[in-house]
């Protein structure tokens, strides 16, 4: 679909994969006005095919829009989008097992300039891709490499908003954590080098031996589809769950201390994983025992088990596609 301010979004259509015809000199090669979303589509055991909270990830991608001066897309005509992709594709929802058929819906500025302004002809592009189980082989924890050089988002930054940018500028930091034997990277505030924010990809969830539930509050970091609904799901199960700041002393004392019990991480990708060790240039952490903990296994369950259908949905959280 494109977008222009006279014409306002217009010529939707639904074509094969394949590439893009781009001029060198459109705006977003060079300027990085972009944003996007992923989100799965699951086949349930009777052959329905269902997404997930979709209107969560249109309203992130309005707020992401605002954010990078994109024109916004009504939530019902980026879900009508997803819908219309999914039904053509049907065939690629995997059934069985827990795989899916991954949708990457994004917007970028397709107008060809060279100046720097918002772009005056925006694209909205949707990609479906069938993916395998995120653990094929059992949940295996991650370790996380803390990045102490590089931050991820500065307050007025991007860091609230999912766009691209935001992911250049972290490459060098899962670079390093891969480096240094780590699976993910671990971001710190700009401001005090000490709050806690979120991983590469995935927000973070710290669990205590009270049952108190904590995790990062929001303002620079990624407001997660799964962060909220494991919120929603902890409470319910009883847990005082609190949005706040956690320095990584608090973590690093917590985690010694064995006041910290579990630690886990979670996104669209891997719904929740737990995390395993926690390494920097100070040493090396294990979380609990470095395995997955029962609250870590608990609530993945839950949440899988909504997703595929093998619970009610409580919660009105899917939405059926076909
Ligand atoms: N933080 C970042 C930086 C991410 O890229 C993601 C993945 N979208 C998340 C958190 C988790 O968000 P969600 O649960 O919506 O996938």
């Amino acid at each position: 679909v494109t977008w222009t301010p006279e014409q306002g979004w217009h010529d939707a259509v639904v074509k094969p994969y394949g590439p893009l015809a781009i001029d060198p000199a459109t705006a977003v090669l060079h300027y990085a006005q972009e944003i996007f979303e992923g989100l799965k589509a699951y086949r349930h055991a009777d052959g329905s095919v269902w997404t997930f909270r979709p209107e969560a990830n249109a309203a992130r991608f309005q707020r992401s829009a605002a954010r990078m001066a994109l024109p916004q897309l009504p939530v019902d005509d980026f879900v009508a989008a997803l819908d219309t992709l999914v039904r053509v594709d049907e065939a690629w929802v995997p059934s069985g097992g827990e795989a899916s058929l991954y949708l990457r819906p994004f917007m970028f500025a397709s107008e060809v300039f060279l100046g720097v302004r918002p772009a005056r002809q925006v694209s909205f592009v949707v990609i479906a891709s069938p993916a395998g189980a995120y653990f094929s082989e059992g949940v295996k924890p991650v370790s996380i490499w803390l990045s102490e050089d590089y931050t991820r988002a500065a307050v007025g930054g991007t860091g609230a908003a999912k766009c691209g940018g935001n992911y250049a500028a972290s490459l060098i930091a899962q670079q390093e954590a891969i480096a240094n034997g780590c699976d993910q990277v671990a971001f710190l505030d700009a401001v005090d080098r000490r709050w806690v924010e979120e991983l590469g990809g995935m927000n973070l969830y710290f669990v205590y031996d009270d049952g108190q539930i904590v995790t990062p509050e929001l303002g620079t970091i990624l407001e997660g589809i799964t962060r909220e609904a494991i919120i929603t799901l902890a409470t319910e199960a009883g847990h005082k769950v609190e949005e706040r700041r956690i320095g990584i002393d608090e973590w690093r004392e917590g985690a010694a201390s064995g006041r910290i019990t579990e630690v886990f991480a979670c996104g669209t990708a891997a719904v929740l994983t737990p995390v395993g060790t926690l390494r920097s240039r100070e040493g090396e952490l294990v979380m609990g025992d470095g395995t997955a903990g029962p609250v870590t296994t608990r609530i993945r369950r839950q949440l899988l088990d909504i997703q595929y259908g093998r619970t009610e949905d409580t919660y009105d959280w899917l939405h059926r596609v076909c």
